[in-house]
């Protein structure tokens, strides 16, 4: 893969790629962790007197603009990251781009509007997507992918349009790779991967390539219902996925062929309403044992006995991998979870990786120091399939 210093970027116009994917909250950015962390790339370009075009998706717009979903704040986030005024178009491939990027100067940085405000970017028809990637492409003359969260997606700005200009790989998306190989290659033991967060079904996919990895698997937050369920327990209404319950229990029984220890909570916190992450009014759960959970209620967190359960398996670890908050950290009353597996990963020796979006928000917005861990990937999706064994569409453009 080549880099940016194989690329000769002076006076040329340089489409950067970039994940700016940040959690918003109506229009103020609450982690600007993925501003922060490709804004050295663009400093570079900048210093390299390239016409920086950044590029990015925000949030799932359906293929039309959607204010909700504008890249403005982040705009002018970038902005203050760089110490340089940075142009904001107000379109993608329309008239306020084109204006905008003919009017840069060297050095000059303007970020387009949501690429996903056009259906073409995430259209499953190749000649659709191709038509917006060569709209994409008139306004560059070199291509830099960086947007690492987004290398698992077969999108137009990721996967078609590196391959209708010369492009490199950007410094994030090369260190993300670095950090995943090493997981990937030879791990210091035990490794220890611990997996959470809301979305079941992607990350059940990964657990099948890490039982012929991992040394020991913990499961928590949402994820961790289906597993109580597989294994037979009432859940109440929390998150489950039923469909996936003969996937899960062919896991459990693959990890007890290989001897990988699966840890899945002993207890849980409880409550009848899922709390009003606005307010934040005090949502009083009740803690149960996580085979004792009420009908009607909800496991929002994993409990104290499970907090200091997951902190011993963490303790001797060599490497972890930890994807997924273990509760819905958006509340204090849901958050200790998610603090005990932080606080474990900085108390233990380990070399340590924070994947997810909401992950490493979570460890910033709970106020953990990020330089104290190993890495935090920008990309949840992208680091689980890579860890998965997959070829990721965006990574592959880049190679060629
Ligand atoms: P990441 O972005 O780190 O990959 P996800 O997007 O999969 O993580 O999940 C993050 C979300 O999971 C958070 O918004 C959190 O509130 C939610 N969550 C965690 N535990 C639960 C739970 N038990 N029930 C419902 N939602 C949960
Ligand atoms: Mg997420």
């Amino acid at each position: 893969m080549k880099t940016i210093e194989d690329l000769d970027v002076a006076g040329k116009r340089v489409f950067v790629r970039a994940d700016l994917n940040v959690p918003l909250d109506g229009s103020t950015i609450t982690d600007d962790g993925r501003i922060r962390a490709v804004a050295p790339t663009i400093a570079k370009l900048v210093e390299r007197g390239a016409k920086v075009v950044v590029a990015s998706h925000l949030g799932r717009p359906k293929g039309e603009p959607d204010p909700q979903y504008s890249l403005a704040p982040a705009a002018v986030r970038l902005g203050e990251i760089l110490g340089k005024d940075v142009a904001f178009a107000t379109d993608t491939v329309g008239e306020s781009a084109g204006a905008a990027v003919a009017a840069l100067a060297d050095g000059g940085v303007v970020l387009l509007e949501n690429l996903r405000f056009n259906a073409g970017e995430t259209s499953k028809d190749d000649a659709e997507r191709a038509a917006f990637a060569e709209q994409l492409a008139a306004l560059a003359d070199l291509y830099v992918g960086d947007g690492f969260g987004a290398v698992h997606r077969k999108h137009a700005s990721v996967f078609d349009l590196p391959a209708l200009l010369p492009h490199a790989a950007g410094d994030l998306i090369a260190t993300e790779v670095g950090v995943l190989k090493k997981l990937t290659d030879e791990v210091a033991r035990p490794y220890v991967v611990v997996l959470g967060g809301a979305k079941v079904s992607d990350k059940l996919g990964v657990i099948d390539n890490l039982l012929k990895k991992a040394d020991r698997i913990l499961i928590g937050g949402g994820m961790a219902y289906t597993f109580l369920a597989a294994k037979g327990h009432e859940v109440g209404i929390s998150l489950l996925q039923k469909d996936q319950i003969p996937t899960v229990l062919e896991y459990l029984a693959e990890a007890e062929k290989r001897g990988v220890e699966f840890v899945l909570p002993v207890d849980v916190l409880v409550s009848a309403e899922f709390p009003d992450l606005k307010t934040k009014a005090p949502a009083n759960p009740t803690v149960v044992a996580s085979d004792a959970i009420p009908a009607d209620q909800e496991g929002l967190d994993i409990g104290p006995a499970t907090r200091e359960l997951y902190a011993a398996k963490l303790a001797d670890a060599g490497t972890v991998f930890w994807n997924g908050p273990m509760g819905v950290f958006e509340h204090p009353d849901y958050a200790n979870g998610t603090k005990a597996v932080a606080q474990a990963l900085l108390d233990s020796d380990a070399f340590t990786v924070v994947g997810g979006g909401d992950s490493a928000a979570a460890v910033r917005i709970l106020g953990f120091d990020e330089n104290a861990f190993g890495h935090i990937s920008t990309g949840g999706g992208a680091s689980l399939e890579y860890l998965e064994g997959k070829t990721l569409p965006g990574l592959a453009a880049l190679e060629g």
